[in-house]
């Protein structure tokens, strides 16, 4: 159970057929295979061996792609990790992931420099040439390659190796290193097994019935889990051929379908957004996607009907979190999706609701949501006590409040942390949110607690509208036509845009902080 080998399987079976499309040209299966043992012949070359931690610093690109498959290869685990992370996030993780070797872009080298001498475990630094559409500052990778500790990722791709040596490997061994963005403290390592991400991806590629005529559109960012095993690892399992984009836009998401015939696109909710406000998407530009998914982060029930019926198009949306590689729960494609529904457990794996004794509950009752499978991590990397916190007795406690109906479908009530408790009364913000989406004139929403002397807290309320003559006084009426009174906010606030992370998260911390600076000055 290892994808990196499950490449050279799939070359074998598919060979000249295009595993990716990158910037107008195709490269193939074959073509993919060979150089991947190539990269990984380089970096045994130069004393990476199996155990080694292998961090990628990369947008989307092949780059990735051959990095992540040869560092596997070589028998390293790969931690990936967002590239426009600040330089503190970044030796974070390199430090407390003990990192040897990073596969960077170019221009991320100055950093490297501003760390050096203080990540004592890092050996190497392979560069990578960002692509000239995309070069903000003026930096060669060849004044860089001089530097020690540095290397070409072209150059070490152009070179014959007289030998690779296959590592030997078990499934238990750790492939990848996720840093979580973790809610509170520093960010926590999810370690996942060559078996939970080659589990994981074979089951979501079975799941989503992903084949040999697929052409996956891959623009959500490859260093986030959901690309990792949705958008790369499932489609190259089955043959399909990925399409790569390098950042997204709604602009070049319709043209690359459009261009490419693609069969399946798979984004965040924001991302759908986006979409459905450009005007100049149509509908015949999408009509070859069999399927459109959606993860990461809630998708408002108005944003899914209104794409579906202006796309023409059916959004199946799923569930997942890193420390399950993700996916744990989808629609059925052989059965109708359930708006507002997370699906229901893909193959191998089990969702239950539980209550604060770890109890089922009945249908429709909510409580926390808590996972059992093979693509369940074996745990945080240096962190035993935060990893028996969250995994007991097999099951995966993953914070969210959720319940499941008589079907089986499961729906995402809100984050634990994030419930809001009036008068003793507990509100799910995303009830709330979800009625501000419905608004015709509301494009985002976000809803948190604040302390208030008599009720505890309160509800408030953030919305981002094009209309200047809204009032908060006409939302709050809104409001009160749909959600029992305790729920309508209390008060309600105009922003132009609201923080939100690569996947789509509204970053209701970043927000309150935001909120709070504006405040005091
Ligand atoms: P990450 O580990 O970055 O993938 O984040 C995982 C978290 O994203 C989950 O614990 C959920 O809170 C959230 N999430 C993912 N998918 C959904 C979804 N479809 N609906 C609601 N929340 C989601």
């Amino acid at each position: 159970m290892n994808i990196s080998t499950r490449l050279t399987e799939a070359a074998g079976q598919y060979g000249d057929k295009p595993a990716y499309y990158f910037e107008g040209e195709a490269v193939s299966y074959a073509k993919l295979d060979g150089m991947v043992t190539r990269f990984a012949s380089g970096l045994q070359e130069m004393g990476i061996q199996k155990g080694d931690h292998v961090a990628l610093l990369l947008g989307n690109s092949p780059y990735f792609v051959i990095g992540m498959y040869g560092a596997l290869r070589a028998g390293a685990t790969v931690i990936p990790v967002n590239p426009i992370y600040t330089t503190a996030e970044i030796g974070y993780i390199l430090g407390n992931g003990d990192v040897k070797g990073v596969i960077a872009l170019d221009l991320l080298v100055p950093l490297f420099e501003q760390m050096n001498g203080q990540l004592p475990a890092l050996e190497h630094v392979i560069v990578c040439e960002t692509p000239p559409s995309e070069q903000k500052q003026n930096f060669r990778v060849e004044e860089a390659v001089i530097r020690t500790k540095m290397k070409s990722f072209t150059t070490m791709l152009s070179k014959e190796y007289s030998s690779f040596s296959r590592p030997e490997l078990d499934e238990e061994d750790t492939a990848v290193i996720l840093y979580t963005s973790g809610t509170t403290g520093k960010p926590k390592g999810a370690m996942l097994s060559h078996k939970n991400i080659y589990r994981n991806a074979a089951d979501v590629a079975d799941y989503l019935k992903m084949n040999d005529a697929d052409k996956v559109v891959a623009t959500l960012p490859m260093f986030h889990v959901f690309c990792l095993t949705v958008s790369l690892n499932a489609p190259l399992m089955s043959g399909a051929s990925l399409i790569i984009v390098p950042r997204f836009s709604p602009k070049e998401v319709f043209r690359l379908i459009k261009e490419y015939d693609a069969t399946v696109f798979a984004g965040v909710p924001t991302m759908y957004n986006f979409m459905l406000q450009y005007e100049e998407g149509l509908k015949e530009d999408v009509e070859t996607l069999r399927l459109c998914i959606s993860g990461g982060a809630s998708m408002p029930v108005a944003l899914l009907k209104g794409f579906e019926q202006k796309f023409n198009v059916v959004i199946s949306e799923g569930y997942g979190l890193s420390e399950a590689a993700p996916v744990t729960c989808f629609n059925p494609l052989d059965r109708p999706r359930k708006a507002g529904s997370i699906g229901m457990n893909i193959v191998n794996v089990e969702n239950k609701v539980v209550n604060e004794l770890g109890e089922e509950v009945p249908p429709n009752q909510v409580g926390e949501l808590i996972v059992k499978g093979p693509n369940v991590m074996k745990g945080y990397y240096k962190m035993p006590e935060e990893t028996a916190h969250t995994i007991r007795d097999g099951w995966l406690y993953t914070g969210d409040l959720a319940r499941m109906d008589e079907e089986g479908y499961f729906y995402i009530v809100d984050r634990k942390k994030d419930m809001i408790i009036v008068g003793g009364y507990n509100v799910y913000p995303r009830e709330v949110e979800e009625v501000y989406y419905s608004h015709p004139e509301i494009t985002e929403a976000a809803v948190l607690g604040i302390p208030d002397p008599e009720q505890g807290e309160a509800v408030m309320c953030y919305v981002v509208t094009a209309n200047p003559n809204l009032t908060e006084e006409m939302l709050k009426e809104y409001g009160r036509g749909q959600l029992a009174k305790y729920k309508v906010p209390s008060s309600i606030e105009f922003l132009e845009e609201l923080p939100k992370n690569t996947t789509g998260k509204i970053l209701r911390r970043a927000l309150k902080e935001q909120v709070a600076g504006k405040a005091r000055s």
